[in-house]
């Protein structure tokens, strides 16, 4: 299997090279040269599997021969035996035709676990192998940090730099980036907003000599790895409620468009998903650009549902290269465009885009509103991001079950959570002593030039 730009110019890569880079010399994002598919057999046979198991067989045809199939079964099972729950992914009932998908019981309590851990044992295996270090510099609105130092933390071959920012993360994603005790880890607070994070750490990929100097290495959403770990659970999640002798939709609580997007992979795959629906917050470009056709920057506002308070969504450049019909020069013209502050999407590639998503945005006010009544209602605590969710999921109830996302446990986000129902969620145990932990922390300027020594300085030691 090998891996092209959505830029069209970068070099063609194999999965352990477009794992290891992320994002590709031309400033595209990497995709799978053709998508595989599984048939109705290979999907039926998946009822009653283990988690891992379905995982084996929905990502062995995208990793080529970069893992042999017991190394790989070994990667997966290392990957989440530190869940919290036996299935991983549980599905819990909300009503007759609207399901829970709890993606929360790994390490730090969001979806983000799923693809990390699986990713940390990846690269841990494939650079033993080839001897090679690399400085793994993320950005993150508090859930990918988190995740991405919990996986890598204490590995040999790695070092981790994590741009969040400063004073916009809970406190629980603050303390979980702020408090391993690991050397090869470290938190940086810069003093601006996600999208500042997310462009520098962009930046540095395009600074080749800075690239090569540190042996650059990116597990942003936008790294395939990522978004492949994340096709799994939209296929064990609908196998358990009838696919493929039965169609479902899914709901997602959606940012940079990465856990999406692993849904329309899903379904390009073979899986029988009839609806995939967009979830904002307020900060909601992609349900205006489905909505219009025209993609347009708007400032960020910060809300209670910080993992989504993005408004450039990565992500969306994978889909649009497919709206294209893999025309990677239209889409790098149209990246360009966006430096100005947006661009309108061509008829055609927006026709294609309605037709494969759907979208809603909720305030919130919305938001609390539902964390209150999916408590009275139907007893379970949302994540403000979930229920940002379940909001937008009740728009599109019908006679095909629903799977909405729950993309994070309620106490990692205790304020939003408290203040909306009255109830505090407590940390599972396993994490009980969060609060306790002395933290580190490194404080910066919303500077590249400082930041890039800050990275040069603490791997020449
Ligand atoms: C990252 C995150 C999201 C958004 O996911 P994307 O893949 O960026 O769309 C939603 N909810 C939570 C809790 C997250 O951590």
């Amino acid at each position: 299997m090998r891996y092209i730009s959505t830029r069209g110019t970068a070099p063609v890569l194999t999965f352990e090279q477009a794992m290891l880079t992320g994002l590709a010399r031309d400033g595209g994002l990497y995709l799978p040269e053709s998508i595989p598919t599984l048939s109705k057999a290979d999907i039926a046979a998946m009822a009653g599997q283990s988690y891992e198991d379905i995982a084996f067989t929905v990502m062995r045809p995208f990793i080529g021969d970069t893992f042999t199939d017991d190394q790989f079964k070994h990667l997966i099972a290392q990957a989440y035996a530190g869940f919290g729950h036996a299935a991983r992914a549980p599905l819990v009932q909300l009503d007759s035709n609207h399901f829970l998908l709890e993606l929360f019981h790994g390490p730090t309590l969001a979806f983000k676990d799923f693809a990390m851990q699986l990713i940390g044992q990846m690269f841990e295996a494939a650079l033993t192998r080839s001897g090679d270090r690399v400085t793994i510099v993320g950005a993150t609105s508090g859930d990918t940090g988190s995740a991405a130092m919990e996986a890598f933390r204490g590995l040999d071959a790695v070092d981790v730099f994590i741009l969040y920012p400063h004073g916009r993360v809970s406190e629980v994603q603050r303390r979980q980036m702020t408090t391993p005790t690991e050397a090869n880890v470290h938190a940086l607070a810069v003093d601006g907003d996600f999208d500042d994070c997310q462009a520098m750490v962009k930046d540095m990929f395009n600074d080749f000599a800075f690239r090569e100097e540190v042996s650059l290495a990116g597990v942003n959403s936008i790294n395939w790895g990522r978004v492949l770990a994340q096709v799994v659970y939209y296929f064990s999640s609908a196998v358990s409620l009838g696919a493929p002798h039965r169609e479902v939709s899914f709901t997602v609580p959606t940012g940079n468009f990465g856990d999406i997007f692993a849904g329309y992979i899903a379904q390009q795959m073979g899986l029988p998903i009839k609806d995939l629906i967009v979830a904002t917050n307020r900060n909601d470009i992609l349900h205006r650009t489905l909505e219009t056709g025209s993609y347009t920057k708007e400032g960020v506002e910060p809300t209670i549902s910080p993992s989504m308070d993005i408004q450039v969504s990565s992500n969306f450049e994978r889909a649009l290269f497919y709206a294209y019909d893999q025309d990677g020069a239209t889409v790098a013209s149209q990246m360009d465009d966006l430096k100005g502050g947006g661009f309108q999407i061509s008829q055609g590639a927006y026709q294609m885009l309605k037709d494969t998503f759907k979208s809603g945005r909720c305030s919130e006010d919305e938001t609390s509103a539902a964390i209150k009544t999916y408590l009275a209602k139907h007893g379970e605590l949302l994540c403000p991001h979930t229920a940002v969710g379940t909001h937008v999921a009740e728009a599109h109830l019908g006679t095909t079950p629903m799977i909405t996302l729950a993309t994070a446990h309620p106490a990692k986000f205790p304020d939003a959570v408290n203040a909306a129902s009255g109830v505090a969620a407590p940390l599972p145990p396993r994490m009980a002593d969060l609060y306790d932990r002395p933290e580190r922390v490194t404080r910066t300027a919303n500077n590249l030039a400082d930041i890039q020594s800050i990275i040069k300085e603490r791997i020449a030691t």
